[in-house]
């Protein structure tokens, strides 16, 4: 509940706005009220009962983040935690049903194949036919929904354990975080409730994923909300770490292509994964960093394009200058929805990839 969180809306919107230059959304829209400051306001003016969630204009706000924690980076002030009291204030307003119209319709899209794509995204993966998944394991590939829209991700990693001797088996289904950052907390928690049963039922003891947001819900949302899953989870540029420390895996040749690599907003900020990738890619690239990487990276944008994608491609636009200025020949994520976004506003002007597919 919003109220939860009434101390920390008081520090944030009596605070100088340390983080006023943080947020992609008010950059990009350039009004006060979608800063991390103008958020706090509006959340602590509704609990006062001074706004309410009837006004459009405070939904859009609630509607306003893509959850990319940039803020947080630059806050000094303790425990104040924007993403957090944004997701509150959603589930209020979807309880109250004066959700916006593309969130409605989100949901209606999503419910039809049980991903955000409104489309089958298994057929076309034979390996995920029952009699073709890979067998009895105590390591799960959690693909999730967005790995599967990314056929080279999926059968890189999949060729990755392959080669490694790793045994795997495959859980495809969607991990439930577009629900939950929507405001659909009832609904998520049904998806998750059923993803919880099949994980446990796989006896799996690792969880690799592809996607760092299913890695952050599994992790930190699933146990939040008592879903305990009994199982480590891994970020696969974490178990390919593993695999390498093991002697498992050999890196092929050092390509001198020069390479920048995104941080993700789930893997970074949410995370705290910086370095395992950079390691990886350190062995098979010349590596250049970005003027704002690590903590500061910009956001790509994912988390609007279902609602407000006028004010995601300006965030994806921002995202892809600073890695513009580089100066690199290729651009890699460990994230599928980075690539994805990055891919489709770059078109052929420089290669994106994820992280699997160079190894
Ligand atoms: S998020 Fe932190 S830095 Fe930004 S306005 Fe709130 S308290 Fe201040
Ligand atoms: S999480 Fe990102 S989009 Fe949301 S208020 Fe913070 S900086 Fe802005």
């Amino acid at each position: 509940m919003l109220k939860d969180y009434l101390h920390k809306i008081k520090l944030c919107a009596a605070c100088p706005k340390m983080c006023r230059f943080a947020c992609p959304v008010a950059e990009v829209e350039k009004k006060e009220r979608v800063t991390p400051w103008g958020k706090s306001l509006t959340a602590f003016l509704v609990l006062e009962g001074k706004l309410s969630y009837d006004d459009p204009d405070v939904v859009d706000t609630f509607y306003s983040c893509c959850m990319c924690k940039n803020c947080k980076s630059y806050c000094l002030v303790d425990d104040v935690d924007i993403p957090a009291m944004i997701q509150a204030g959603r589930e209020e307003i979807v309880a109250a049903k004066k959700e916006p119209e593309e969130i409605k319709q989100f949901l209606v899209h999503f419910k039809e194949f049980n991903n955000p794509f409104g489309k089958d995204l298994k057929t076309p993966h034979p390996s995920l036919s029952p009699e073709g998944r890979g067998g009895l394991s105590d390591v799960l590939y959690f693909t999730g929904c967005s790995t599967l829209l990314d056929k080279d991700i999926f059968n890189s990693t999949i060729n990755l354990f392959n080669k490694t001797g790793q045994g795997y088996s495959i859980f495809s289904d969607c991990c439930g975080f577009p629900l939950w950052a929507s405001g659909y907390a009832e609904d998520a928690r049904g998806l998750m409730a059923k993803v919880k049963e099949a994980v446990l039922s796989s006896g799996a003891k690792k969880i690799i994923t592809s996607c760092p947001a299913c890695a952050y819900m599994l992790k930190s949302i699933y146990p939040a909300i008592g879903f305990n899953l009994s199982a480590e989870i891994f970020h696969i540029s974490q178990f390919i770490e593993i695999l390498a420390k093991e002697g498992r895996l050999q890196f092929s040749r050092k390509s001198d292509i020069d390479t920048a690599y995104h941080d993700s907003c789930f893997l970074g900020r949410y995370l705290n994964i910086y370095d395992a990738p950079r390691n990886i890619l350190s062995e098979l690239a010349f590596l250049k960093e970005a003027a704002k990487k690590k903590e500061y990276s910009i956001c790509c944008g994912a988390g609007l394009y279902h609602f407000k994608p006028k004010t995601a491609k300006g965030i994806t636009d921002i995202a892809l200058e600073n890695i513009k200025q580089a100066d690199a020949k290729q651009m890699i994520t460990a994230c599928p929805t980075c690539k994805r976004i990055f891919s489709e506003a770059l078109a052929d002007e420089i290669s994106v990839k994820d992280l699997t597919e160079l190894i």
